[in-house]
């Protein structure tokens, strides 16, 4: 990764209204670099998939705390989603777009492939009982 110019790290509650609250907050950071609007709320949508899944998936029956971390380097901005919640069993097969385990809740299981589309990658770590990771990287085309 390239040379790291500006950090943030936050900690919360998987509540529902704290979805907002990080795509607020990571908006508010990003923001420092001027990006461009769409390439701004790209992000922001990104940030509150990740969020939401921690929310209902990982922390389903209990509310759980959630790491965020940002990074703004020269090229773009960093974004690590962390939860200790139940892990998924396999991250392959959880990406592939309509894969759900909570079909009857009305997802559609797209969360990650909108991810995927409006980031340059996506990479998920998890162990079943230990939690996930989800780390978001997305090229800015403005300079600070
Ligand atoms: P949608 O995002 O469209 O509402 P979804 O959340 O089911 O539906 P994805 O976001 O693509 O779809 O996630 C796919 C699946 O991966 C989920 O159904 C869930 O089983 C699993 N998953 C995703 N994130 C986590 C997480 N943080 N902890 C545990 N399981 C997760
Ligand atoms: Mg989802």
């Amino acid at each position: 990764m390239k040379k790291v110019l500006n950090e943030m790290k936050l900690s919360f509650p998987g509540l529902s209204e704290n979805e907002r609250f990080a795509r607020a907050a990571v908006g508010g950071f990003v923001s420092i670099k001027n990006p461009r609007l769409d390439e701004l709320n790209d992000i922001k949508t990104a940030v509150s998939e990740a969020v939401t899944n921690c929310i209902v998936h990982a922390y389903r029956d209990s509310v759980g705390v959630i790491e965020l971390t940002a990074k703004l380097t020269e090229e773009g901005v960093y974004i690590k989603i962390r939860d200790r919640g139940c892990g998924i069993e396999d991250v392959k097969k959880a990406m592939e777009p309509l894969y759900t385990t909570l079909a009857d809740e009305e997802r559609s299981g797209l969360g990650f492939s909108v991810m995927q589309s409006l980031c340059d990658s996506v990479t998920v770590k998890s162990k079943p009982g230990s939690g996930t990771s989800v780390v978001l990287t997305k090229r800015l085309r403005t300079k600070l």
